[in-house]
């Protein structure tokens, strides 16, 4: 079937994944699939639109210079240990009494601006998880994690590892949407990951990927740049852990795209999975 023979949303969501698959320099593919003077001709109106000063999930984050690092310098950073026990064997009832206890949550002052918590999505029996830093709009008016651009991008970049999302969990570290998305204030994320370490613990997954600075902070329980963490295996909570670029700051610097995927690859050593064919 021809691309221009596609209704809108597939056409959008097919020429997003070629575009991700070009970034990361796997051209043949698309070459054969999409009339590149058209796919050109989205990019002009998507690098118009990146211009534009936009507020998205972890668009204040950078890879060298970061306001929440600063700001977690002049706080700790509150890394609960690992529990020594083996994962619960029913781990989508585990995380169903976890939801359950964080209720309505009042715990920090995020709940204030929220319309919906999120929680998660996907797999609890996942052997790969991704945590984000916090919900956007998409998320907060859908309760779910990474629904909006990054998330597309987020969907791509899983799907070049040869998974669906359904077969990842994906988590952040603060569950509430901060206001004007800023990137959460540590009492917030220390009083929020808690939470979150609990969710990686009963998953457990084989592998856990940190999308860009907080998640890392907050994970590692370190105050390093993101370029300092990048491009090797950490161990955490009793999982491998891979730091690479949050997805927003991969829309705003698609250059990006190809160290994120040498991160993600590395990931998928881990896990023993190799690239689809295309
Ligand atoms: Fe509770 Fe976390 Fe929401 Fe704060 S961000 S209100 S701790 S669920």
């Amino acid at each position: 079937m021809n691309v221009a023979e596609l209704d809108r949303g597939t056409r959008e969501a097919l020429l997003e994944r070629v575009r991700f698959y070009r970034d990361l320099g796997l051209t043949e593919f698309y070459r054969r699939a999409v009339n590149p003077a058209l796919l050109e001709k989205l990019d002009a109106a998507q690098r118009a639109e990146a211009a534009t000063p936009l507020l998205v999930p972890g668009s204040a984050l950078t890879p060298e210079s970061t306001e929440e690092i600063e700001i977690a310098r002049r706080k700790p950073i509150v890394v609960p240990p690992a529990p020594a026990s083996a994962p619960p064997a029913n781990r989508a009832g585990a995380l169903q009494i976890l939801r359950e206890e964080i209720g309505d949550c009042t715990r920090c002052p995020l709940h204030k601006g929220r319309n919906k918590l999120v929680f998660a999505d996907g797999d609890p029996n996942a052997r790969l998880m991704f945590v984000g830093e916090g919900p956007g709009a998409d998320e907060d008016a859908q309760g779910l994690p990474f629904v909006g651009r990054a998330g597309q991008l987020l969907n791509n970049m899983i799907a070049a590892m040869g998974l669906k999302r359904e077969e990842v969990y994906i988590a952040n570290v603060v569950k509430c949407r901060p206001p004007g998305n800023r990137t959460p204030e540590p009492e917030e994320a220390n009083t929020c990951s808690p939470f979150l370490f609990r969710q990686i613990d009963i998953v457990r997954p084989q592998v856990l990927v940190a999308l860009g600075a907080t998640a890392a902070t907050y994970l590692l329980g370190t105050k390093q740049p993101l370029a300092g963490l990048r491009g090797r295996v950490h161990a955490v909570r009793g999982t491998q852990l891979i730091v690479t670029y949050h997805p927003a700051y991969l829309l705003r610097d698609p250059r990006q795209k190809k160290e994120a995927w040498a991160d993600l690859q590395i990931a998928m050593k881990e896990l023993g999975l190799k690239p689809p064919a295309r």
